[in-house]
């Protein structure tokens, strides 16, 4: 009666505890994917088994005394999903007193008690290929409805655990589902809860809210129902800040629609991240300029940056992480200064940016344009600022890259510094452009050598040649990166 295809490394581990006697369900996100038709993630069985009867059953596993899960691991598998399969005992919580965690976590006796502590009606059904599906909560039905509903009362089940309350919200970005309005409400009053939840696990799903499909619907959601104010504080402030005519929305919708930009494009957390921010200090920097009949937001970039890094200071992210978002934020004005172009300008950005962030950059900057909700198609000035960074990052034609240099010439040939010595190497550079096998110490050493006896008349002609060479190597590569860019 297998309704589903599951992996055999994963029926391996429930036939082997059912063989041994005890009793094995698939649970969790695992069965609700399935029922979605999404392949799993990862898998979860649960069963009556103790840790120690699971152990004893495997060749290998690992034991993670805090939750009593066993991990069964199969090194022999390429895919990655089965290479550990979580196996939890049975459990039942007791009393919660802070809104946090358990005050114990015991074991279960039955599975009934199991599914009654878990979240959510859809994570609460478990499914054997030979005893079908136990959904005691109506799971199956909310999955197909696409609707969140808490086990048992919500305001009891946020009151015990108010990560929860997060956990919703993070489901509905990553499903598309609703929340339901019982469970909303109660997210509503409970959410001052989260006061009380350490900011990693506040961070580790803000961040998968994030990467989900929909991030800007987790954050609409969150404004809604009240509990911005214990998740990312600070974009409050953007909320009903109204711009200038480039933009369509207030700051707080243009931050969403920048990150959710990122989103659509499937770019990096990064990119999400400090699109989410990157507008932070707006609210503070707006100030009416009479000159202009419009609002400007001079510095807000250098105060967002500060901002940024308390913000995701308080959430606990890494140090490198924050440094680069905050990078981000810091940077993406370059890009509207009005004032003249030059490849200098670009070198400067560059720089201060770091190479490897350059391309998040300018990822940002088109996140940024979509979420102003007024976007110009792609502008000149845009595909212009591309080009010149290429152009800015790639190493130019010169002397420099010869497998030779003027010291050589110098101290082992016993030339006498002056003109001779650039003529030799520009003599030399035109013979590597024309066949890059000769750049080669060995051919270079002798070939200079050769060179170094013609007089300065003969020797200038090739160097002058040489020169001529190179400019002419060096338009043609920039040509190519414009041509690419569409700005020649
Ligand atoms: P995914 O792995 O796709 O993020 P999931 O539903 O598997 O989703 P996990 O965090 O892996 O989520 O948790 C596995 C299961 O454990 C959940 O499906 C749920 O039944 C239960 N669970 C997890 N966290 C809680 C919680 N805070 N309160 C109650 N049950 C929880
Ligand atoms: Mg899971």
């Amino acid at each position: 009666m297998s309704k589903f295809s599951i992996p055999f490394e994963v029926t391996r581990v429930t036939k082997a505890l059912e063989e041994a006697g005890f009793e094995a369900y698939l649970v969790g996100g695992c069965v609700r994917d399935l029922i979605r038709g999404e392949r799993p993630k990862d898998w979860d069985v649960t069963t009556n088994a103790k840790p120690e009867d699971i152990t004893n059953l495997f060749e290998e596993t690992f034991y993670n005394n805090e939750y009593g899960t066993v991990g069964v691991y199969d090194q022999n598998t390429p895919d990655e999903s089965v290479r550990i399969v979580e196996v939890t005992p049975y459990r039942t919580e007791t009393t919660y007193s802070n809104a946090r965690h358990p005050d114990s976590v015991s074991f279960g006796e039955s599975l009934e008690d199991d599914l009654k502590r878990r979240d959510f009606t859809m994570n609460a059904v478990a499914y054997s290929e030979k005893k079908g599906f136990v959904d005691p909560y109506g799971g199956e039905k909310d999955i197909a409805r696409k609707v969140i509903t808490t086990v048992g009362k919500p305001k009891d089940r946020f009151n015990e655990d108010a990560l929860r309350i997060l956990r919703a919200i993070r489901f509905t970005a990553e499903l598309g589902f609703a929340i339901d309005s019982e469970t909303a409400s109660a997210i509503q009053e409970s959410a001052q809860n989260l006061k009380k939840i350490a900011k990693e696990r506040i961070r580790d799903e803000l961040s998968k809210i994030l990467m989900s499909e929909q991030p800007i619907q987790a954050f609409f959601l969150m404004k809604q129902l009240e509990m911005l104010e214990y998740v990312t504080p600070d974009l409050i402030r953007g909320i009903g800040i109204e711009q200038n005519q480039a933009h369509k929305y207030d700051v707080f919708e243009h931050l969403l629609r920048t990150m959710q930009h990122g989103a659509d494009k499937g770019w990096s957390f990064d990119i999400r991240l400090a699109g989410l921010y990157h507008d932070i200090s707006k609210p503070e920097t707006r100030r009416w300029s009479k000159e202009k009949g419009n609002w400007t937001f001079y510095g807000h970039e250098v105060v967002g940056a500060r901002v940024a890094r308390r913000a995701l200071n308080d959430l606990k992210f890494p140090k490198k992480k924050i440094d680069k978002i905050v990078t981000l934020v810091r940077w993406h004005m370059f890009f509207s200064d009005p004032e003249k172009i030059t490849l200098s300008a670009v070198r400067r950005m560059v720089r201060n940016v770091g190479e490897e962030n350059i391309w998040d950059l300018l990822n940002l900057r088109i996140c940024d344009r979509i979420g102003s909700g007024r976007p110009k198609e792609q502008p000149f000035r845009f595909r212009k600022y591309k080009s010149m960074v290429e152009e800015a990052l790639r190493d130019p034609i010169s002397v420099t890259m010869l497998k030779i240099d003027g010291k050589y010439l110098i101290e082992e040939l016993e030339e006498k510094a002056g003109p001779r010595i650039g003529w030799t190497l520009h003599a030399l550079l035109e013979e590597v452009l024309d066949d890059s096998s000769k750049n080669d110490e060995k051919y270079l050493q002798n070939r200079a050598e050769e060179l170094l006896k013609l007089d300065d008349q003969a020797l200038k002609e090739l160097g002058e040649s040489g020169k001529k060479r190179q400019e002419a190597f060096e338009k043609e590569a920039i040509e190519r990166i414009q041509e690419k860019h569409w700005v020649k």
